[in-house]
């Protein structure tokens, strides 16, 4: 994931100061240095980093931080607000037009990920009850029509195409007058790429948007251009009335630089990131949220906002119900590993828990995505009996089970001891939780 680097180095700062009672201007001022490198490090366009310092020693030598007990704290929030802020502030939502259908016009150069993104948002749309048609409006690049449809076909939502002899001002035209027949309430018009800012090309884009008066024009960046991003961002604001930036490729390596310029050098707000290649990798973009992540301090809104958002709601309520109650077998456990499956990548979740950064910097540290696949195999070898009740696996039964998962005595040994401890802990748990808990419910 992007800001890596950043956070680690920021994290670093912060512990220095924290280390200390009292915080004097010297110090201040050593770690806005080590800030401001940081921060260029990261691929911050440098006057974007020497105004943020300005202002956060601006706050940070006032009276709060010197009288404060907890001086590191003060300038963490300081730093945390100016970073909220240099992003935006508040979330922008997507434009919403008086009568629909909202009409919303990709631009970027090609590759930024463009059609990928008028997929996704077409998904997210859906998932909001709305109906989106996408027009492929990129006649140039052979495959990007078929890509479309493709999209369009994976999540069931309409496709206008007219081929690639047609006029792209034209397609875009008959794409929303379509959707105005159909009753989509919303139009994605996907358009060509440009290798670079061509003439050619901005005039193109420019007559669609002539012709058909977007209410919300999103800009494409990929993430991991660093400062080119922010470049490409300020000229094509300067031809084309952008509304909003979306970041693509922030599972990258980025450095994390586009996400903490884009903003305030071209004064045009990120809506979206885009975090994967797959269709469901899409987040509305949260200043504060992105903040907080950089610093470390993880993401738990967004975190529960995904769980809500792909879990079954009565199959989360039931799994509630049955920890709660300790009654959880591992069938519970099976379910809950593919309920979790489903939110994204494991890295990806682990960043949004706080100070999972250190966690995940420090050397023994690991995914092993083949240790998931090991236990899953392991629980899925068990018959329903031993499932259910897991006290009758015994020696004889737990080798059939390594040999029928393809793992060692010793993996299952593992798996039984941990599926048991976690019981405990759920008991424990549950004996905190006052009468409706365990005292009512439990076996
Ligand atoms: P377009 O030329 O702007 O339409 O770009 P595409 O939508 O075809 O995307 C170009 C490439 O980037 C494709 O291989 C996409 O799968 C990939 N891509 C798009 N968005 C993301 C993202 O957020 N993360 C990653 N890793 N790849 C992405």
């Amino acid at each position: 994931m992007a800001f890596e680097g950043l956070t680690t180095r920021l994290q670093n700062v912060f512990g220095k100061l924290k280390g200390r009672g009292k915080v004097s201007e010297d110090d201040v001022n050593e770690a806005m240095r080590e800030v401001r490198l940081a921060l260029l490090e990261a691929d911050v366009n440098f006057k974007v980093v020497k105004d943020f310092i300005a202002k956060v020693k601006e706050r940070a030598t006032g009276q709060e931080v010197e009288k404060s007990f907890t001086p590191a704290m003060v300038i963490i929030d300081i730093v945390n607000k100016e970073l909220t802020e240099l992003m935006g502030g508040t979330q922008e939502k997507l434009a919403k037009a008086s009568k629909p259908p909202t009409v919303i016009l990709m631009a970027g150069l090609q590759g930024a990920g463009k059609t990928t993104l008028t997929g996704k948002l077409a998904k997210l749309l859906q998932s909001q009850n709305h109906k989106p048609l996408l027009v492929a409006g990129d006649i140039y690049r052979p495959a990007a029509i078929k890509q479309l449809e493709v999209l369009g076909g994976q999540i069931g939502a309409p496709v206008f195409a007219l081929g690639d002899k047609v006029s792209p001002v034209e397609i875009a035209r008959q794409g929303v007058q379509q959707a105005k027949e159909q009753g989509n309430d919303y139009v994605l018009i996907d358009t060509a790429g440009r290798l670079q800012i061509d003439e050619q090309l901005m005039q193109e884009i420019k007559d669609i948007h002539a012709a058909v008066k977007p209410d919300e024009v999103l800009l494409v960046v990929d993430a991991m251009t660093g400062q080119e991003a922010v470049n490409v961002a300020k000229s094509f604001h300067e031809q084309l009335a952008l509304t909003g930036v979306v970041l693509t490729k922030l599972d990258g390596d980025t450095r994390g630089g586009a996400a903490l310029s884009v903003k305030a050098v071209t004064g045009c707000p990120i809506k979206f990131a885009s975090t994967g290649e797959k269709i469901d990798q899409l987040e509305a973009f949260h200043p504060d949220r992105m903040a907080s992540r950089i610093l470390g301090m993880g993401d738990m809104l967004s975190l529960i906002e995904k769980a809500q958002e792909n879990m079954d709601q009565e199959k989360a309520a039931e799994m509630e119900r049955k920890m709660r109650t300790a009654e959880f077998t591992f069938d519970d456990f099976l379910e809950q590993m593919e309920q979790v499956r489903k939110l994204g990548p494991l890295d990806q979740l682990l960043d949004m828990l706080p100070g999972m950064n250190k966690v995940k910097n420090n050397p023994n540290f690991k995914i092993d995505e083949k240790q998931i696949a090991r236990t899953e195999a392991i629980a899925k070898s068990m018959t329903k009996a031993e499932k259910r009740k897991p006290d009758i696996i015994n020696y004889s039964r737990r080798k059939r089970i390594a040999a029928g998962s393809g793992t060692t005595l010793a993996d299952v040994n593992r798996l039984l001891r941990q599926f048991e401890d976690m019981k405990k802990m759920m008991k424990q748990f549950s004996g905190m939780m006052g009468p409706k808990g365990p005292k009512g419910g439990m076996k």
